[in-house]
């Protein structure tokens, strides 16, 4: 493994308040560690406070930073209008937003119940959006710019089976991404969306795929450039969408995958599997020597 290092300059979140959705745990929380070294101050919510509050104190401890952890499910608007209020009472203004909590079910569509389908829905497409329109009214009513980023995944856009809910609701994000950058740019509010491929993670991994399924279905086989990605990774692109120098990045989704979905999409990818003696043999048959 790479041990890939912090990529912007000291500083660059310096005087930022940005709440982190889904911040006490997997992604969220090593892009929080890195926003918080760079300078932010943070706030991570998500439902278990116990867990929020234990990834607060180790963040503190490493970095010196402030950390708010405030328990609030997205679902909830009440819940959502109050994490606003105590990060502003706490720090005097909110200046980004990540959307990056989410939930997932891993099956054959026709098992899933409409309970199911609704969940995830609700968490991933409408959780985001309560946080999205709070966030957005709150910066138009004070006149303050503000940045949105938000977790999507590249099936966003080629669709996945197996994880229908979860495609419908990412693809609704990323709609909504693209359709507020043109409309809120005007109060000074971008928005972008990010796409990961594989990152370890529990909530992505252990859970979703447990025991020898991991090991059976190793994404970093699927990866063209043969790995998963390193979090540090991952990290430094998403404080370049969330920091000043990305001022004129807007409606932009980045996919951070080592070039996992184009392996699929490309007719020819599979060819990779000739080996070198059989090009040469092709190549002899047409009459040019290897
Ligand atoms: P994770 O650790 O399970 O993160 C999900 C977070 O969402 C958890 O902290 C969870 O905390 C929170 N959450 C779930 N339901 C919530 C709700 N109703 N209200 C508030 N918070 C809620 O998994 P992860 O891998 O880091 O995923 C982070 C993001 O990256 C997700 O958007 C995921 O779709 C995306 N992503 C991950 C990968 C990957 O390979 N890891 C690839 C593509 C995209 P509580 O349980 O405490 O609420």
């Amino acid at each position: 493994m790479m041990h890939t290092e912090g990529m912007l300059k000291e500083g660059a979140l310096n005087g930022k308040t940005i709440i982190i959705t889904g911040g006490g745990t997997g992604l969220g929380k090593s892009m929080g560690l890195y926003f918080l070294k760079l300078g932010a101050n943070l706030v991570i919510t998500s439902r278990k406070l116990d867990v929020l509050q234990g990834t607060a104190q180790e963040m503190e401890k490493e970095t010196g930073g402030k950390v708010l952890a405030v328990s609030c499910d997205v679902r909830e608007i009440d819940q959502v209008e109050s994490l606003f209020d105590q990060a502003e009472a706490t720090f005097g203004k909110v200046d980004g937003v990540l959307n990056n909590a989410a939930g997932n079910f891993i099956s054959p569509t026709e098992r899933l119940s409409t309970n199911a389908f609704n969940t995830v829905i609700d968490i991933v497409l409408k959780g985001s959006a309560n946080v999205t329109m709070t966030a957005g009214k709150r910066w138009i009513q004070n006149k303050q710019k503000g940045t949105f980023l938000n977790i999507v995944t590249t099936y966003a856009w080629t669709g996945s089976g197996y994880v229908v809910p979860s495609a419908a609701a990412k693809a609704g994000v990323l709609a909504m991404t693209r359709s507020l950058a043109v409309e809120w740019a005007k109060y000074n509010i971008r928005s972008n969306a990010i796409a990961p491929g594989p990152f370890p993670t529990e909530g992505a991994w252990s859970r979703l795929l447990p025991g020898d399924l991991v090991k059976k279905f190793d994404p970093a086989k699927k990866v063209p450039v043969g790995r998963v990605g390193e979090h540090q990774e991952l990290a430094n692109l998403a404080a370049y969408l969330m920091s000043d120098y990305s001022s004129y990045v807007n409606g932009e989704v980045i996919t951070i995958d080592g070039g996992e979905w184009l392996q699929g999409a490309g007719e020819f990818n599979n060819l990779e599997a000739i080996p070198q003696e059989m090009w040469d043999m092709l190549e002899a048959s047409r009459g040019k020597k290897p």
